[in-house]
């Protein structure tokens, strides 16, 4: 596998094709954005930290029969992975109240949802990623309703198997956020999974362990991201 032309960079990671028209290139940087990129910074070792996370759990989600487009790891920040044809949505499952919810409700963090709410977002970072529902995503052709069934239906399986695996490690896996898109016709899991888009929280102590250290100017942010990792099992 030969790797080729960048083709897009995004807020966090970069992308490159590669001599397979079918694979590509994720590369995972330091760079770590909040509020639709208006506060970034570079964290030390975030990239490394993140990729890892990412190859160990989306490795967890394809045992338990999730597609995915996670291939192989090829360095300390990149990964090799399927090329999906990207549906424009995320894709938000949450255990427990926090960030938007709370400010768009007026509810108080920390209350346990059940069952768990599912939201989508659009990707649209000029519009601030509004919330849709299906009917907008079918209306405007970002999604056919057979695809956003299976999202929602892989969206709420990756919770059963990420909850209990968290919870292990004594984490509150409180909401977290995915995308998918299409390989060969099927909806397959895309983008990362990483402390970088959910939270999780110490059991005890609620103690925020996520990227709400960053938004929060908490400090320590890749210290919690990695302590998240080895309490599920992650090799760094
Ligand atoms: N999230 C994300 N990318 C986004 C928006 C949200 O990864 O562009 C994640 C976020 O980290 C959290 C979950 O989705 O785990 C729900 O985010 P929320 O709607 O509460 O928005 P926020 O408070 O992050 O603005």
């Amino acid at each position: 596998m030969e790797k080729r032309e960048l083709l897009y960079s995004g807020k966090a990671k970069s992308v490159y094709s590669t001599d397979d028209p079918d694979l590509m290139v994720l590369e995972f940087r330091n760079d770590t954005s909040a509020f639709d990129g208006k506060k970034v910074e570079q964290l030390d070792r975030k990239g490394m930290v993140n990729n890892k996370f990412n190859a160990f759990i989306m490795t967890r989600l394809a045992e338990a029969g999730i597609p995915t487009h996670f291939e192989t790891l090829l360095s300390d920040t990149e990964s090799l992975v399927k090329r999906l044809d990207m549906i424009p949505l995320e894709c938000v499952v949450r255990n427990v109240s926090a960030g938007s919810l709370c400010r768009r409700l007026g509810v108080d963090e920390g209350v346990e949802l059940d069952p768990p709410t599912f939201e989508l977002f659009l990707k649209n970072d000029a519009l601030g990623d509004p919330m849709v529902n299906e009917y907008h995503a079918r209306s405007f052709g970002w999604a056919e309703e057979s695809h956003l069934n299976r999202m929602k239906e892989l969206t709420f399986q990756v919770n059963q198997v990420l909850k209990a695996m968290f919870d292990q490690g004594g984490l509150m896996l409180v909401d977290y956020k995915l995308e998918f898109g299409l390989y060969k016709g099927e909806v397959v899991l895309g983008d990362e999974f990483s402390p970088d888009g959910c939270r999780l929280w110490d059991k005890e102590t609620r103690e925020k362990l996520d990227k709400d250290r960053f938004r929060q100017g908490l400090g320590n942010v890749v210290e919690g991201y990695e302590e998240v990792g080895r309490r599920i099992g992650v090799q760094f």
